[in-house]
């Protein structure tokens, strides 16, 4: 007597279930900050990821990719995914910019540049090793001109 295609494929989807449950299980909990709660699978450098897909493939080639995978709660890893797309979108606009408002990359001085727009003028606030640095001056100038400004909070 054989499964029927449905049984089948309820079997698969436990058995793949309860795989990725033991892993889970033997590698957490979150790597992060020790919770046990909602625990993820999340790829360490996420441009090694193949695919998350794995629970139906031979134990070595599960193993290659699991390899690259450590495991995180739902909370640590969407802080996470949402700091990768930050990191990318930066890579597409030339790595030149900086996470801080009114801060650029000079490229000949290889320092960060703060600057300040006002009434669609920029002016030069001086340069700095440090980007925080450069944040912050644009933050003391700005609060100078505009207090309601978006800062980017430096502490
Ligand atoms: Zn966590």
């Amino acid at each position: 007597m054989g499964y029927t295609g449905e049984q089948a494929a309820k079997y698969q989807a436990d058995r793949q279930k309860r795989l990725k449950g033991e892993w889970i299980a033997d590698n957490g909990p979150c790597k992060k900050c020790g919770s046990d709660v909602m625990l993820q699978i999340d790829h360490i450098d996420p441009s090694l990821k193949v695919t998350h897909n794995i629970w139906s493939w031979s134990k070595e080639r599960r193993g290659i990719e699991l390899a690259k995978c450590q495991v995180l709660c739902h909370d640590c890893h969407s802080q996470k995914s949402r700091l990768e797309k930050y990191e990318q979108k930066k890579r597409k606009r030339g790595g030149g910019d900086s996470k801080h408002i009114g801060v650029h990359w000079d490229k000949d001085k290889q320092m960060w540049r703060a600057q300040l727009s006002e009434h669609s003028k920029n002016r030069h606030l001086g340069y700095f090793a440090s980007e925080d640095d450069a944040g912050e001056a644009h933050d003391r100038a700005v609060i100078k001109v505009n207090p309601d400004a978006r800062m980017n909070i430096i502490t």
